[in-house]
């Protein structure tokens, strides 16, 4: 097992700046998700961290030893895919034991550690069936097999569950947690699915635009978004955000919205009058309450258990999650109050957070 060092690591594809200055301590035994949008390079990073990919200045560091150089083989990493990779001629076992066979592995090692593999992801009854006779969350669970048996320093997954069903996939990200929960092993896991990413990591490299956003615990994330782009990635629904100024009313700073709403600012906010901000609060912590805003409702969508609602304060959008059910109706207005403590404030041009 080892750690993953990412020191300011570039990428450039001709011209073209992929990953800036990239840099991430990933600790020996932690499970650390990149994530962000379409083309904002992890998978780029995680392709260099492979040897996949060549770095374009900087370094990448696999068990305190510097890996810039070394083919991917020579690494000690194991890489799920996205598409899985399963090689179509071969049974299960035997495309479990391949890697170990080409390395000559003695036979009696290969059976034991194959076993121990498909015990612990239940593939006992399936290994002498072919990949086209295994459903797809049956397929994925044999390219993790075919990681697991090598017992790499450092496991790769690479979007492995985007081409699963919604619910396939929900099981199978508690079945991935548990394995590293079980075995340790370092694991680096791209996805660009924010909840996958809350619910599996121990830490998240938030990417956009080749840059890390921030690197944290999911709750850091969420509690502290270091900017508006963190603010609105993490979370579902997202963060509302409001752009507005600071104006002081009655010796009280408060907070303008565009149009002319007015919002509470917390305790202690870091802020002037007439500074120009974005106002973020997330839709469950805004709850109906006489003598507050007014929000004009527009669609209601209760799920059962809860019910989110997408409105109006003037012409500011607004989506409010509800924890319960609520008998709203398009069209109603109902008053609604924020916890001016949960509220998030970030400088309306760099975008960077305030308080
Ligand atoms: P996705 O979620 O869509 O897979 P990603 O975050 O994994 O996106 P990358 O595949 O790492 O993104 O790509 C990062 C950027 O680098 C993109 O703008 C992409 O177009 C560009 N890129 C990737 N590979 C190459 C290449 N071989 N040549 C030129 N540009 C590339």
């Amino acid at each position: 097992m080892a750690g993953v060092t990412i020191a300011n690591a570039d990428k450039f594809y001709g011209n073209f700046h992929a990953l800036k200055q990239v840099s991430a301590e990933i600790t020996d035994g932690e499970f650390v998700i990149l994530v962000g949008p379409s083309g904002c390079g992890k998978s780029t990073l995680l392709r260099m961290i492979a040897g996949l990919e060549e770095i374009s200045d900087g370094d990448i560091k696999i068990g305190g030893r510097v890996v810039n150089d070394l083919p991917a083989k020579e690494r000690d990493i194991a890489m799920v895919f996205q598409n899985y990779a399963l090689y179509p001629h071969m049974t299960v076992e035997k495309n479990m034991a391949f890697s170990l066979r080409l390395k000559k592995v003695p036979q009696d090692e290969i059976d034991r550690r194959v076993a121990h593999a498909s015990e612990i992801l239940g593939l006992n009854a399936l290994l002498d069936r072919y990949p086209r006779q295994l459903s797809g969350g049956q397929r994925q669970r044999v390219a993790m097999g075919r990681a697991i048996v090598r017992d790499p320093a450092v496991s790769l997954f690479d979007e492995p569950l985007s081409n699963l069903d919604a619910k396939l996939r929900v099981q199978m990200r508690s079945e991935i947690k548990a394995l590293h929960q079980r075995l340790k092993t370092t694991t680096i896991y791209v996805t660009h699915d924010q909840v996958e990413a809350m619910t599996m990591g121990d830490r998240i490299v938030i990417m956009h635009d080749g840059v890390v956003e921030q690197f944290g615990t999911p709750l850091e994330l969420y509690d502290k978004p270091a900017n508006i782009f963190v603010a609105g990635f993490i979370g579902s629904p997202a963060m509302n955000i409001l752009s507005g100024t600071v104006e002081n009313r009655n010796g009280t700073n408060e907070f303008r919205s565009g149009i002319g709403s007015i919002w509470p600012l917390p305790q202690n906010a870091n802020v002037k009058p007439g500074q120009a901000i974005s106002y973020g609060i997330r839709p469950e912590q805004i709850s109906l309450e006489d003598d507050g805003i007014e929000l004009i409702v527009d669609v209601v969508e209760p799920t059962g258990a809860d019910t989110l609602v997408h409105g109006r304060c003037g012409d500011e959008q607004l989506t409010v999650y509800f924890r319960q059910r609520v008998d709203l109706k398009p069209g109603q207005t109902v008053s609604v109050t924020i916890d001016s403590n949960a509220v998030h404030l970030f400088d309306n041009l760099t975008g960077a957070r305030l308080s």
